[in-house]
């Protein structure tokens, strides 16, 4: 691939780094990723990605963008209030960097459409915040051989890791088998989140993202980075395939997507 002088002048940084350089860079301009969540986790993520160069981003969100998100969610501004999130996500990341190219997807996520979304994508980054789609993305991602780059946070906590079972590591079932009763672990809105810990977590699956495009250091597969901003502490937990999985174990339960959630449940339950 050549590249302008302008492009080498905004890649430079990156582009003297030891196994990058053109060819990684090419790789970027190449890729797809595809971030489930304009909001805490996929707004940091789509910033450094799409600053990095690579060279198409899906973003789904179905949600408008409210006071309250803009603690964490810089994406967005104070202007966007009442913009749909993929609206005004796509005009942030257009200006930090117009050679990216945008596709943004305003229809709630479900069984029904996620293959046919996610097929398109090399790389899946979730930061959905809620159960039902956590669990929706892993299993489409695992039937679809995609590999997941999961962000979870709350409070002051963050978990981190990479799920590739097509490549032999365990899927996110493999450690939570099934969602939680409703009701059972608090939301976001219910608990709090310090906005910094999204950024940690989001700019850390950033980071993932451009390896696993790249191809250099270790992933995360096979590991559970567990992240707490009172202590500052990095706690990382070995994990690996478990043959009870419900999906992808020996005798999988799991054969077809299941929405967790009802279609005709309104936004305002998310
Ligand atoms: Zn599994």
């Amino acid at each position: 691939m050549k590249f302008s002088e302008e492009q080498i002048h905004r890649y430079s940084r990156q582009m003297i780094l030891p196994r990058f350089g053109g060819r990684g860079q090419s790789k970027l301009a190449e890729a797809a990723v595809f971030i489930m969540g304009a909001g805490g986790l996929g707004s940091p993520a789509a910033l450094y990605l799409a600053a990095a160069g690579v060279g198409t981003i899906g973003l789904a969100d179905f949600d408008r963008v409210e006071l309250h998100n803009l603690q964490r969610q810089i994406l967005h501004r104070t202007p966007d209030v009442g913009l749909l999130k993929v609206e005004s996500g796509k005009k942030t990341l257009a200006s930090l960097n117009p050679e990216v190219k945008v596709q943004i997807y305003s229809e709630r996520i479900t069984a029904a459409n996620i293959l046919g979304i996610i097929k398109d994508y090399q790389l899946v980054l979730d930061g959905s915040d809620n159960f039902p789609t956590r669990f929706l993305v892993n299993d489409a991602c695992y039937f679809e051989k995609k590999t997941l780059i999961s962000g979870a946070i709350l409070r002051f906590d963050g978990q981190l890791s990479t799920f590739k079972p097509h490549a032999g590591g365990p899927c996110y079932r493999c450690l939570f088998p099934q969602p939680p009763p409703p009701g059972t672990v608090p939301s976001c809105q219910e608990a709090g989140v310090l906005g910094a810990v999204a950024g940690v977590i989001g700019i850390l699956q950033a980071s993932e993202a451009l390896k696993e495009i790249l191809g250099i250091g270790d992933s995360m597969a096979g590991r559970f980075l567990l992240f707490n901003a009172l202590s500052l502490t990095f706690q990382e937990v070995k994990i690996s395939r478990n043959p009870s999985c419900p999906l992808c174990g020996e005798k999988p339960s799991i054969r077809t997507l299941i929405d967790y959630r009802p279609s005709c449940q309104p936004p305002s339950c998310a």
